[in-house]
């Protein structure tokens, strides 16, 4: 969580070393347990989010993603023990995704750079009217405190003017406001989805104290997934026949990355096979042939029990895992309609996630209860306005 970067305490980094840290958060490591073709999923959707972030000229929160997809795919992937049963089909896509992600982030690399560079200037040209004007407080300082020799101090006075501060320089320096765009962008890059808005939006701002750009990758904290209100009743509608033979169903929550907020879209029915207390999804690659079509991003999952109340069993905490992995905002959302329950939940983002991560065990079984392993999701916001669409392919 607390991976916060504050380049103001570092005295702004210089640009070779600030490019560098923000590298350094593309970094990822494979975790075994997840099964080799999730990082695949979950690859494209780091490009979806990436081009998005790209789009709405967020380039930091972009180049880390990119980066994130790239140190996966050209290294880490493979020391996955299950690396030699990815499909060569799979494999070509993902090769072909580097071949287009791979200049589109040495550009960026660029760019960032250039930025950075435009701004460690500006930041030593401060420093440096700053500095000016401490020396000569100080000076005047003693001048004051010492009582002049004789009565030609006049001469004196007048030597000081050219050291003080030149406070107009201080708004001479000209203030990178923000990036061009580059209208031949969505061309040339050729990673602009269609459809989506090509304006740049939500440009990052950038003041006199030279604040990075705001990043929610890079301070750690939670984008808000935006939930419509209409997700769980449209869900216990189609769950209802299970719901009445106490029979549990499973849906998966997707949607798309606008102006560093997750938006649920899309709830989609996998064909499936439940009991009273469990439900498990079948024949996954329509599910994934489904995001593929409508570029979307897994945000999460949903489920009813039918005969208990909300909360996340050993079984359920053991699935949200490798959801919360893969997107640290994933949502469990758990319908209890026999209770009239309704429950956001997520791993504790550090203890739990990591506890479940290294646990074990599979079935039904026993966690210690404190501390929690799960919470009430808080990054969540309900949305009215927003209908959920439903993709059931159960039949
Ligand atoms: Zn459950
Ligand atoms: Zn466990």
């Amino acid at each position: 969580m607390s991976k916060r970067i504050n380049y103001a305490e570092f005295g702004i980094v210089e640009p070779h070393a600030r490019l560098k840290l923000l590298a350094n958060y593309g970094n990822v490591s494979i975790d075994l347990n997840i099964p080799v073709r999730r990082y695949y999923r979950s690859g494209m959707e780091m490009v979806r989010m990436a081009n998005v972030y790209l789009a709405e000229n967020n380039l930091e929160d972009a180049y880390i993603l990119y980066m994130k997809f790239m140190t996966l795919f050209i290294e880490k992937i493979k020391t996955h023990p299950e690396f030699k049963t990815v499909p060569a089909v799979t494999k070509q896509q993902n090769q072909a995704k580097l071949k287009e992600v791979m200049p589109v982030t040495e550009k960026l690399k660029e760019k960032l750079l250039a930025r950075y560079e435009k701004e460690y200037t500006q930041f030593l040209a401060n420093k440096e009217v700053e500095r000016a004007r401490e020396e000569a407080a100080a000076r005047e300082k003693a001048k004051n405190s010492i009582p002049p020799p004789g009565s030609s101090s006049s001469g004196s006075t007048i030597n000081f003017v050219p050291s003080a501060p030149n406070v107009e320089l201080l708004d001479n320096i000209v203030y990178p406001n923000d990036f061009p765009t580059d209208p031949n962008r969505s061309s040339s890059t050729g990673l602009i989805l269609p459809g989506e808005d090509k304006k740049p939006s939500g440009r990052p701002n950038f003041d006199r104290n030279l604040k990075p750009s705001s990043s929610s990758l890079l301070d750690g904290t939670l984008r808000t997934v935006v939930v419509p209100i209409d997700t769980m009743s449209s869900f216990l509608e189609l769950a209802k026949a299970n719901t009445l033979s106490n029979v549990e169903t499973c849906g998966i929550l997707a949607g798309r990355l606008a102006q560093n907020q997750l938006i649920l879209t899309h709830m989609i029915l996998p064909k499936q096979k439940g009991t009273s207390d469990s439900c498990n999804t079948m024949n996954e690659e329509e599910i994934f042939d489904v995001q593929d079509q409508h570029n979307l991003i897994t945000l999460g999952w949903i489920h009813t029990h039918p005969s208990q109340t909300a909360f996340l069993s050993s079984v359920d905490l053991h699935t949200h895992c490798s959801y919360q992995m893969m997107m640290p905002e994933a949502l469990a959302i758990v319908c209890a309609p026999k209770y009239q329950e309704t429950g956001f939940f997520c791993l504790t983002p550090n203890y739990g996630l990591d506890y479940i991560a290294q646990c074990r065990q599979t079935g039904f079984h026993p966690h210690p209860n404190e501390p929690p392993l799960f919470m009430e999701a808080q990054h969540i916001s309900l949305n009215d306005k927003l209908k959920i669409e439903v993709v059931d392919l159960r039949r």
